[in-house]
C-alpha cells in the first residue's frame, strides 16, 4: 500500500509518500520562518498563501523522489484539523481535488492523530495500548492510546501549551522565532539550576499541566539574571512539570505496554532524557520518533493514512475542514481543553 500525505495546518508545508511497511519513499517539507520572523509568531494570512505557493511543487518533487506518478498511489491523506484554517483548507482541498483527478479515496487525517501515531512509522513493535505524551506547538495532553480512532484523555493543559511556553519564553528573552530551538541552544550554555522557577501543578493528583504561571515568573525575572541561565531553569521547570506529571498518568494507566513522546517538544534533548529515565524507572520501553518526525511533516500525516486505510476508512470529498477538532469525544467538556 502507498499513501501519499500532505499538511499544512500551521507553517510548515510537506508531502510525503509511506508505504505499509513503513518505508518513507520520500518526504519533502518547506518550512516559513523567515516570513513569520518579523512578526514574532505565525501570521495565519501570511501561512495560507506560503502554502498555496509551497504545495504543488512539493507534491512534484516528493512523487519524483519516489519515483512513482499519483496513479500509483492507494489514498491521498491530507490534514483536515485542527490547525489554522486557512492552511489546513490549503492542504484539504488540494487533498481532494488530486483524490478527484486521478479517482483515488481521500483520507482525511486528524493533525494530532498523525503526531500520535508518528512512533508507530519509526518503532514497527510499538503496540496499542501506550501512554501518549503529546506535547506541541498547540497541544499538551495526556493520552492513552488504544488503537487507531481510540484515544483516552488522561490530562491536558489548563492554559499553554508547552511548545507555546518555550515559544513566549524565547519572545521574552530575545531569541527570535522559532522559539523552542532556540531556547534549547540557549539552555545548553546556563545553569538549569541557577533561577528558582515555579513547577504549577507539580504533586497535584490528577495529571494535568500548566505553565502560564512559569512564563510570566520567567517574564519579571528577564534582564536581572543572564539569559542562558534563564534559558536553562525555564527549561529545568517544563522538564519537570512533564515528568512529574506523565508518572501522575502512568500510575492511572498500568495498561499501557510503553511510554511514548511526539509533537515538536519531543525534539528537546532534556525531555526525552528525563522520560527515558521515567520510563526505566517504571520497566516500560521509552520510545519517541527521530527529531525531524516530532515536528510538523507529511510523512507522520502519511502514516496516519496507511492506519486508517487498512481498516478502511476513507472520507467523502465535501468534508469541511475544522480548525479545532480534538481526539477524544470528551475534550470539549474539559475547560481549555488546549485543542
Ligand atoms: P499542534 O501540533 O499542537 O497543532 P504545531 O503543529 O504548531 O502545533 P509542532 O510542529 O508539533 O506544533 O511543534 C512545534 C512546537 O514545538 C513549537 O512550539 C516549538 O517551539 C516546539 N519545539 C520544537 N523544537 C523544540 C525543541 N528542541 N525544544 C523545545 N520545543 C521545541
Ligand atoms: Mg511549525
Ligand atoms: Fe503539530
Amino acid at each position: 500500500m502507498l499513501i501519499l500525505g500532505l499538511e499544512s495546518s500551521c507553517d510548515e508545508t510537506a508531502a510525503a509518500l509511506v508505504t505499509d511497511d513503513r518505508r518513507i519513499l520520500s518526504h519533502r517539507l518547506a518550512r516559513q520562518d523567515e516570513a513569520h520572523r518579523p512578526f514574532g509568531g505565525v501570521v495565519p494570512e501570511i501561512a495560507a498563501r506560503a502554502h498555496v505557493e509551497a504545495l504543488g511543487p512539493l507534491i512534484e518533487a516528493a512523487l519524483q523522489e519516489a519515483q512513482v506518478t499519483l496513479a500509483d498511489v492507494d489514498a491521498i491523506a491530507a490534514t483536515a484539523g485542527p490547525g489554522l484554517i486557512g492552511g489546513v483548507m490549503v492542504g484539504l482541498v488540494t487533498g481532494k481535488a488530486l483524490a478527484h483527478a486521478a479517482n483515488k479515496p481521500l483520507v482525511a487525517v486528524n493533525h494530532l492523530e498523525g503526531h500520535a501515531l508518528s512512533p508507530r512509522l519509526s518503532e514497527p513493535d510499538l503496540a496499542f495500548p501506550y501512554l501518549l505524551l503529546l506535547v506541541s506547538g498547540g497541544h499538551c495532553q495526556l493520552l492513552l492510546v488504544e488503537g487507531i480512532g481510540r484515544y483516552r484523555r488522561l490530562a491536558t493543559t489548563i492554559d499553554d501549551a508547552a511548545g507555546e511556553a518555550f515559544d513566549k519564553t524565547a519572545k521574552l528573552l530575545g531569541l527570535g522565532f522559532p522559539g523552542g530551538p532556540a531556547v534549547e541552544r540557549t539552555a545548553a550554555l546556563g545553569n538549569p539550576h541557577a533561577i528558582p522557577l515555579p513547577r504549577p501543578l507539580v504533586g497535584s493528583g490528577e495529571p494535568h499541566f500548566s505553565f502560564a504561571g512559569l512564563k510570566s515568573d520567567v517574564a519579571r525575572k528577564v534582564g536581572k539574571f543572564a539569559p542562558e541561565d534563564l534559558a536553562a531553569s525555564f527549561q529545568q521547570a517544563v522538564v519537570d512539570c512533564l515528568a512529574d506529571r506523565t508518572r501522575i498518568a502512568l500510575a492511572k494507566a498500568p495498561e499501557a505496554t510503553a511510554l511514548v513522546v511526539a509533537g515538536g517538544v519531543a525534539a528537546n534533548t532534556a525531555v526525552r532524557a528525563a522520560l527515558t529515565t521515567l520510563a526505566a524507572d517504571h520497566g516500560l520501553p521509552f520510545i519517541a520518533p527521530p527529531l525531524w518526525l516530532c515536528t510538523d511533516n507529511a510523512a507522520m500525516i502519511a502514516w496516519a493514512g496507511v492506519e486508517r486505510f487498512a481498516l478502511g476508512l476513507t472520507d467523502p470529498l465535501d468534508l469541511p475542514a475544522r480548525p479545532r477538532w480534538p481526539l477524544d469525544p470528551d475534550a470539549e467538556k474539559v475547560r481549555g481543553a488546549g485543542v
